[in-house]
């Protein structure tokens, strides 16, 4: 197995709509500013990784 977001339980890419890309849903929601009204997801390309790499979402 390939340690990269696109291998990770917590890579999601239905709602990301760009291409090579998704959601990152280890953590919740994220403001980028103090003007957001809503969190929203990070955005992680396919081939990126980090720490929390899990190939199950209950081991990390
Ligand atoms: S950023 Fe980390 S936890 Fe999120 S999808 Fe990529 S490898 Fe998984």
């Amino acid at each position: 197995m390939t340690t990269a977001c696109k291998s990770c339980a917590f890579f999601e890419t239905a709602a990301a709509k760009i291409d090579h890309a998704g959601l990152c849903r280890f953590n919740p929601p994220v403001f980028l500013t103090e003007e957001e009204k809503r969190g929203v997801w990070p955005v992680v390309s396919d081939t990126d990784w980090c720490g929390h790499f899990s190939d199950e979402p209950t081991k990390h």
